[in-house]
């Protein structure tokens, strides 16, 4: 195992309509805010395709955060996945305007051998068969964790749960969760997660914290609370990229590192909404998420209660 993260998943040229603003064909796709985040922590390699209007400038973007993009393929002539979405009102959830799969269509990832030794992977949000294709060609890897959405938890149900059954840890956000498993209940949607064979589930509830659960519990964190957010997009896959980076470059997977990956996880997401696109995130530096999870840990922190005692019952 080498320290590094492997990351597929779709890269994408985004139209962003905000209360801030209006983007047109800005970075995005979730591979990219997942390495972007993760490449702070430990070094990543990223899997997927685009088409030729993919702008050289967002290569070099990645590239000088030193993420690998030997293993994006660029196809002639094609065009690159596009996405374009609103937020309205508490910009809660984005609503999906437009989702051109296009060169994703046709895709079949090669992993390239040497990405095939990476210690964690990361299958951030893209059809399931192609999260599958991947799975088959890692079957090393000391952790992989998957994402998804309500786009693909609609279109391709069964591939999903394939995948599920084959991953360490499953990222969704509460509302995917909910309908995945058509509960309203959280805890129920993690069971039925766990009883897929999953180690854990992890929940994300965007301004009210992730939720991450295993046989033996759960364990809560909450969001970095912001006065503003100028643009949700990419908090999950930043989270996860955060997760995933603090997870490879401690080395070692336990309770305690994952807590903290958690804890790194809401730091990220929490800087990347505070601009559009990737443009936030890529300021992050090792200081300033040190400073963020610092005071985020603290917030969790109280002494033992010890209410036994106080009112008389304990002996
Ligand atoms: P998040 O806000 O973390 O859910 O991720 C947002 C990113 O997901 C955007 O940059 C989109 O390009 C990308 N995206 C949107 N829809 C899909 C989809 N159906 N499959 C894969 N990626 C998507």
């Amino acid at each position: 195992m080498n320290g590094r993260v492997l990351i597929v998943g779709s890269i994408a040229l985004d139209d962003v309509q905000t209360p801030f603003g209006d983007e047109e064909g800005v970075l995005g796709g979730a591979a990219v805010f997942g390495s972007i985040s993760a490449s702070l922590c430990a070094p990543v390699d990223i899997v997927g395709v685009v088409g030729d209007d993919f702008p050289e400038a967002h290569f070099n973007r990645l590239r000088s955060r030193g993420i690998d993009t030997a293993g994006v393929e660029v196809i002639d002539g094609g065009k690159t996945f596009r996405w374009r979405g609103r937020y309205e009102g508490m910009m809660e959830e984005a609503i999906t305007l437009d989702t051109q799969v296009n060169v994703f269509s046709d895709f079949r990832p090669k992993i390239p051998a040497s990405f095939c030794e990476d210690s964690i992977v990361f299958l951030a949000n893209i059809d399931p068969e192609v999260q599958l294709a991947v799975l088959d060609q890692v079957p090393d890897a000391k952790l992989v964790l998957c994402d998804t959405m309500n786009y693909w938890i609609k279109s391709k149900r069964d591939a999903l749960i394939e995948v599920l059954k084959r991953v360490d840890i499953a990222l969704m956000n509460s509302t995917e969760a909910r309908m995945l498993f058509d509960t309203t209940s959280l805890p129920k949607a993690a069971a039925s997660l766990l009883d897929l064979g999953l180690k854990r589930a992890i929940i994300k509830k965007g301004e009210h914290g992730v939720l991450m659960f295993n046989r033996d519990g759960f364990f809560s964190s909450p969001a970095v609370p912001l006065e503003e957010v100028v643009d949700p997009t990419g908090a999950g896959d930043s989270f996860a990229g955060g997760f995933s980076g603090f997870l490879a470059n401690a080395g070692e997977i336990s309770e305690e590192s994952m807590r903290q990956a958690v804890v790194v996880g809401s730091c990220m997401a929490s800087f990347v909404v505070e601009g559009f696109s990737t443009t936030r995130l890529e300021e992050v530096d090792a200081g300033m998420l040190e400073g963020r999870c610092h005071s985020l840990r603290g917030s969790m922190n109280v002494n033992r209660l010890r209410i036994a005692e106080r009112t008389g019952v304990a002996d």
